[in-house]
């Protein structure tokens, strides 16, 4: 006797086989359980599911290929985290879950997995000589002592430097000595930014518990890496596996039998959104998963106890995060613990605002911030300098026609690079060498236009090209400008050798984007310069001045984290419009206060986090195309679920319309209710599918919604 089984495999997107397939096993498997079934002429991986699959009759649903055993079924908390993300952001259940595993799973078939299963590492002996971990300030044993006491969410509100890290490691530490069968999450936004977080916790928990007990979950590791992190988190403590997971935003998704305690360090960082497929938000699941663990373990329960407790932590919260951590008696859902204080670090640096409407026209630096650069150079100290574009110059023109870079696939220019005298487009990848000549009239004077961070370490080796640093006689003592982008971390290991050479003072200014403003414990840097930031305080994005609020906060907190050489560390900021409310907050360190006023602002207007939102983007060949499939679905929405509550905007082009010969728009949609909106869009998207075979759609390459988008 065979009988039926839901079985959740990898569909085509918008295929409308939304849903667990049916096929038949001799066996009866569990949910969750791995299993390999034929799909179409395919044969491929699939997750047994709860319930049952409509569609084929017992009869014609075909057999189960194989079982991957060996290892226990996905538990109950997995599989509704993972029917939640695909629900909530509208993808099939397959897709989400398939993604959700391991690549390497997805390949192996039975026979190879069972040879990799008899891989597996026996535990190492546990590792002697633990660092003794540092006391907690009063400000931290406070944070612990709530964390420990209440259910949360939690919100870890504490200033750069206010040992956030060390609260979390304490958090881990409790739980898994008071428990031995607790798994703590621990997520970053984006590892290779972090190999200093990965060493503190390494020191910390090796001793402990073996160094096997500590994985990691991110995108820059090996598949065969990736699937014995996986397999290790999975078996749980009882099986000898892992007892922290260390991730980025795809480690939401890792199967943790034991899971008591997510960490989400700097929660309000745009990297947690996934920018493709399923566009999860990870801080969002976190706070959904841990209450989801908490509900199943107790059912029946209202409120039960927490049994798995979720922390975000921040130097300048989302708005969406600090607005749900406001006082429950306001209405708030989440618990603020808020740490202002900077341990064992200087002070937070002094902000200095430098008008460029007073310098003369093509000032590059203000000769006061110049002065104040060299001044720390000639102390032996380090200066930062953020611009928050690389490449020598974003455009490249001639002087004798109206001749630019622009990129012939995309509504953008090509950036020129001088280093190896390149002309790139940043969003398609266009290469060219430089022209000799102008292409369009011939003139050879070709000049590049404006400034990125290869043209700005060049001017500021020339700038100080006079100076010299402190040192022995003999010895080299000219200034070292050294330049961390994208592009100067291109090779692997590139940005850690380059972090090296800050941290071992072989770098007196360091030139950068944003990636050099996040997380890094620079121990000698005492000035941080921001050229012209001004761009994000005018932009139509409506969150794009909490992103330069909280870079500028970041940025700053680089500065003066030795006390030693940070007692007079500051921050400045070169602007047209240093009277912006934005740099009046900044200059006090005032997070709270730039929140409140932005909130008010969104309140006012109706956006999030007031109301919710969705985009439905379309990629066509043309821009008519795009907007037609958009408008034309628009029209099909009256009357659906929840359309009482929702605003759909017109179609409109995306700010950079035209990527590699796509022509791209997109569709507000907005709703007071997230309920509305969420029982709209699940309704809307057979319209959507529907609207696709419309003649008026003929064109449309693809389409996708996102859920709470992040950029607009
Ligand atoms: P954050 O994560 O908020 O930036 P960290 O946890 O990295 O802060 O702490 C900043 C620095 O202070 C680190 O060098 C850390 O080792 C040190 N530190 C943190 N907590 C303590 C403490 N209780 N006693 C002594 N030093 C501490
Ligand atoms: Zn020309
Ligand atoms: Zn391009």
């Amino acid at each position: 006797m065979s009988s039926a089984l839901a079985v959740v495999v990898q569909t085509p997107a918008h295929s409308g086989l939304a849903g667990p397939l049916r096929y038949r096993s001799e066996l009866a498997l569990a949910p969750g359980t791995l299993v390999r079934v034929p799909l179409g002429t395919r044969e491929t991986l699939g997750v047994v599911w709860d319930g049952e699959a409509p569609g084929l009759a017992e009869g014609e649903a075909r057999p189960v290929t194989a079982v991957l055993d060996g290892i226990a079924p996905l538990n109950l908390a997995w599989r509704r985290l993972v029917g939640f993300a695909a629900g909530y952001y509208q993808r099939a259940l397959g897709e989400v879950a398939l993604a959700a595993l391991p690549p390497q799973l997805r390949e192996l078939d039975a026979a190879q997995w069972e040879r990799r299963l008899k891989r597996r590492k026996p535990a190492e002996p546990v590792a002697p000589a633990a660092a003794l971990p540092p006391e907690p300030s009063a400000e931290q044993a406070q944070a612990l002592a709530q964390i420990a006491a209440a259910p949360g969410p939690f919100v870890l509100f504490g200033s750069t430097g206010s040992g956030k890290t060390e609260v979390y490691l304490r958090a881990v530490q409790d739980l898994l000595l008071a428990d031995p069968q607790a798994q703590a999450l621990v997520m970053v936004p984006e590892i290779n930014l972090t190999p200093q977080l990965q060493e503190r916790f390494v020191a910390r928990f090796a001793p402990l518990f073996g160094r096997q007990a500590l994985v990691s979950l991110h995108s820059g590791m090996t598949p065969a890496q990736r699937l014995a992190s996986w397999l290790s988190a999975h078996a749980g403590p009882g099986a000898g596996g892992a007892r922290i997971v260390l991730g980025t935003r795809m480690a939401v998704f890792a199967s943790m039998p034991g899971l008591r305690l997510i960490v989400v360090d700097e929660e309000h960082d745009p990297s947690y959104k996934q920018q493709e497929g399923a566009r999860y938000s990870a801080r969002d699941l976190a706070i959904y998963r841990a209450q989801l663990e908490s509900r199943l373990a107790s059912p029946g329960a209202q409120v039960g106890p927490a049994r798995c407790r979720v922390l975000l932590g921040s130097a300048t919260p989302s708005l969406e995060t600090w607005h749900h951590s406001r006082p429950a008696a306001e209405g708030g859902k989440y618990q603020r613990l808020a740490m202002p204080s900077r341990v064992g670090l200087g002070r937070l640096p002094a902000v200095r605002l430098v008008d460029m409407n007073q310098q003369p026209r093509k000032t590059v630096f203000a000769p006061a911030l110049l002065a104040a650069i060299a001044e720390r150079i000639a102390r032996g100290e380090q200066a930062m300098v953020l611009l928050n574009r690389r490449g020598y110059a974003p455009v490249l023109a001639c002087g004798s026609c109206d001749w630019k870079s622009e990129c012939p696939n995309c509504s953008a220019y090509r950036v020129f690079h001088k280093i190896d005298r390149t002309l790139r487009c940043h969003h398609c990848g266009f290469t060219e060498r430089v022209p000799r000549a102008c292409p369009s009239c011939g003139d050879i004077d070709l000049a590049p236009v404006g400034r990125g961070t290869e043209r700005l370490q060049e001017h500021l080796e020339e700038l100080l090209a006079g100076l010299e640093r402190p040192g022995a006689e003999g010895e080299d003592r000219r200034v070292r400008v050294l330049r961390i982008d994208a592009d100067s971390t291109r090779h692997k290991g590139a940005l850690e050798t380059q972090l090296a050479q800050v941290h071992a003072g072989d770098v007196d200014v360091l030139v950068g984007t944003q990636m050099i403003a996040k997380g890094h414990d620079f121990r000698r840097i005492t000035l941080v310069a921001a050229l012209n930031p001004d761009g994000a305080l005018f932009s139509s994005d409506f969150r794009a001045p909490e992103r330069l609020f909280s870079l500028l906060m970041q940025a700053a907190g680089r500065a003066g984290r030795d006390a030693a050489h940070g007692a007079a560390s500051e921050m400045w900021i070169q602007t047209d419009h240093p009277q912006h409310a934005l740099f009046a907050a900044l200059r006090r360190h005032d997070y709270p206060a730039f929140a409140k006023a932005q909130l008010e602002e969104r309140e006012q207007a109706g956006m999030p986090p007031f109301s919710f939102q969705a985009l439905v983007r379309a990629d066509a060949r043309t821009q008519e195309a795009a907007q037609a499939f958009l408008n034309l679905a628009s029209q099909g929405a009256a009357g659906l679920p929840g359309a009482g509550d929702i605003s759909l905007y017109a179609a409109v082009p995306m700010t950079i319309q035209r990527v590699a010969n796509v022509e791209r728009a997109q569709m507000l949609v907005e709703s007071p209710s997230r309920a509305a909106l969420q029982r709209f869009l699940a309704a809307w998207l057979e319209v959507l599918r529907a609207t696709r075979q419309a003649p008026e759609a003929k064109g449309v390459i693809r389409w996708a919604v996102d859920v709470d988008p992040l950029s607009i």
